[in-house]
């Protein structure tokens, strides 16, 4: 079985093609600037296929998913004969709500449950939903699954998804924390659980997404339990651009001070602080810690701040949980950055943990960082959000 894996945004759309045989990666591809002029770059891998990258006229999100399958199908180029051999398409949506607490099969009904989930994500589900819409003109009948990043912590119990706020907002606006980077948190608390050879119901583990966008999750017995990211994206830790957890009265002194609109200060919030605020140097972590190396304070601070908080909320999900068994960082700084996991692990002694020095200078791989005799297992496991897409949709296709 073959699976399309799109992850449509405003402008650009990301896919990768996967044989669910070996779970083998055959190409993947990134069209940008749709709706402004269109580049395509496509790679395929699969050996004597040549990779793509061109500009491609792109008004819509219709010519960017029919670019992809005239690549996927070409001779020079593709990696199958025609589009025939997509079996299914998974697609990723960021917000289902709380009406979707698992991945499911899309028809009418769940284009219109989308679309009504779409005030919880402004900037996101529309793109998401554009991207499904055109995939359904281009590609006709083959069947399509969507995969949300909330689905994952609707099993957090109210006390850790609710606002204390007037209840009624909750009740009539669905104002309340949702979660994301579900699937990626997904993954990786399944990984480890393999990785330690137990199953994940008798586990308790926290698993450190930190990347641009950055969450904890406390994931107890194989369910979310609690996780740092709320109603959107903004809020837990600070991150590259975003500001984290923050006092409210904060924002409406600024707008007063500065006559900022609310979609001014929202801009701040969103792509002007967090770790790249606070340095005024970078979002980048390697920027970051070249800076910080050189003796740039405000680099140094921004790390040290976003070490702290990763573990101060490691360390109320410990309490959530009454103990943990097992760490995990992954994405760009969790999968790459050994000084910020050795920093981050600093804060664990009092859990038990010991970090093997040597084991931790690594790289984009899966390791186990951690001594023999740590009391608590720390893995560094890269996140692969395409292949649960994947294997979703191959479970409800079929
Ligand atoms: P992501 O959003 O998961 O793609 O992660 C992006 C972040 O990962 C950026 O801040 C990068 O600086 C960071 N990153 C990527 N490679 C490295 C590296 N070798 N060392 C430290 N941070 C890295």
């Amino acid at each position: 079985m073959k699976i399309l894996v799109i992850n449509a945004g405003s402008s650009s759309l990301k896919y990768q093609l996967i044989d669910m045989e070996g779970e083998k990666l055959l190409a993947k591809g990134l069209c940008e600037r749709i709706g402004i002029d269109g580049h395509l770059k496509h790679t395929p891998l699969v050996e004597g296929k040549t990779v793509f990258d061109e500009d491609v006229a792109m008004p819509t999100h219709s010519e960017a998913i029919a670019a992809v399958i005239d690549k996927l199908t070409s001779p020079q180029y593709g990696v199958v004969n025609s589009m025939k051999e997509i079996d299914a398409v998974g697609h990723r949506v960021v917000h289902g709500g709380e009406k979707f607490a698992a991945s499911v099969r899309i028809d009418d009904e769940v284009m219109k449950a989308l679309e009504e989930c779409t005030p919880f994500a402004p900037l996101h589900n529309p793109a998401n939903i554009t991207g499904i819409n055109a995939c359904r003109a281009v590609m006709g009948d083959v069947p399509m699954v969507a995969v949300f990043d909330t689905a994952f912590h609707q099993t957090m119990p109210s006390k850790a998804y609710m606002y204390a706020l007037p209840y009624q907002y909750y009740l009539s606006d669905g104002v309340r924390r949702y979660g994301f980077h579900g699937t990626s948190h997904r993954f990786v608390s399944s990984r480890c659980a393999e990785l330690m050879g137990k199953p994940i119901e008798e586990l308790k583990i926290i698993s450190c997404h930190m990347g641009n966008g950055s969450s904890v999750a406390a994931i107890k017995n194989g369910q979310c339990v609690d996780t740092s990211m709320g109603f959107t994206p903004l809020v837990g830790l600070p991150m590259g651009t975003r500001c984290g957890d923050l006092d409210a009265g904060v924002i409406q002194f600024l707008m007063h001070k500065y006559g900022y609109s609310i979609d001014e200060m929202l801009n701040i919030l969103n792509k002007k602080s967090g770790v790249l605020g606070i340095s005024g140097v970078s979002s980048d972590f390697r920027d970051l810690g070249k800076a910080a190396a050189e003796g740039n304070e405000r680099a140094q601070l921004a790390l040290d701040m976003f070490h702290y908080w990763v573990a101060k909320t490691a360390g109320a999900y410990a309490a959530a949980m009454n103990g943990v068994d097992a760490v995990v960082f992954t994405a760009g700084v969790g999968e790459n950055g050994p000084d910020s996991r050795a920093a981050i692990c600093e804060y664990f002694g009092y859990l038990g943990v010991k970090i093997d020095k040597d084991a931790n200078n690594c790289r984009g791989k899966e390791v186990l960082i951690s001594t023999p005799d740590s009391a608590v297992k720390v893995f560094v496991i890269p996140t692969n959000e395409e292949l649960v897409i994947a294997r979703d949709t191959r479970d409800i296709v079929g």
